[in-house]
């Protein structure tokens, strides 16, 4: 069997069959893409606005079914390149990103999934909201009528041990709980996107529904 399709079945059956497998395939050409599609694979991650368009125009027809997610960073003048294609943007980093693809999704007359993306590694530099910034967005949900809310996105300290990744895991859980809780009315908010392919066995047990996994699936790349 084809290595691709090989790690994806792998992976798969190690996942509980809720848990959504996002194969991250940006800097991979199409065809790797089409290897994973022959294996099943239906949900796709990319980082890139130009990259995902350019892939999703290429498969479309060839591929039917396809899932696109956005997992990078998105500016806002790029959210019209994405909008037809996707059908989650998983990194919202910024009140004013949630804003424009209300507001461009009102205009495309549709409303676009989106995860809120929380700062919970160690790095400094790494984009994302501060939990309580979180809650103050939600408080104020009815603003970005676009967009439905659906959960959170996080990445874990980039790190070996195991402890600290496990902290900052437990630390997202612990918010979707709490923000579950707190904001019943948001019926659809129920996504947890954690886990990566160094860490998503962890990610596992600490509530993901859905795991982006590309290095264990498509191989190393080469940022381009
Ligand atoms: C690249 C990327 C991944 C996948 O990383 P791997 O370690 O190759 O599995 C997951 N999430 C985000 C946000 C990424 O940018």
């Amino acid at each position: 069997m084809a290595p691709i399709a090989e790690n994806i079945l792998r992976i798969r059956k190690e996942l509980p069959p809720e848990v959504t497998l996002v194969a991250v395939s940006k800097f991979h050409p199409v065809e790797a893409l089409k290897e994973a599609y022959a294996a099943g694979q239906r949900v796709f991650g990319e980082s890139r606005p130009q990259e995902l368009a350019d892939k999703a125009v290429e498969l479309s027809g060839v591929c039917p079914g396809v899932e696109w997610h956005f997992i990078g960073h998105l500016q806002t003048n790029k959210i019209k390149m994405v909008l037809p294609y996707v059908t989650m943007v998983q990194s919202v980093d910024s009140v004013n990103l949630l804003s424009e693809l209300s507001r461009r999704s009102l205009e495309y007359g549709r409303t676009t999934d989106v995860l809120l993306e929380v700062h919970i590694g160690a790095e400094k530099t790494k984009q994302g909201f501060a939990e309580e910034e979180v809650l103050e967005v939600l408080f104020d949900a009815d603003r970005f009528p676009g967009v439905r809310f659906r959960g959170l996105m996080g990445m874990a300290t980039n790190t070996d041990d195991e402890s600290v990744i496990e902290a900052d895991f437990c630390r997202i859980d612990s918010l979707m709980a709490y923000l579950k809780d707190l904001f019943p009315e948001l019926t659809a908010f129920d996504q947890l996107s954690i886990g990566m392919s160094g860490d998503w066995r962890i990610a596992l047990r600490h509530g993901a529904t859905a795991v982006r996994i590309g290095t264990a699936i498509f191989g190393g790349r080469e940022p381009r």
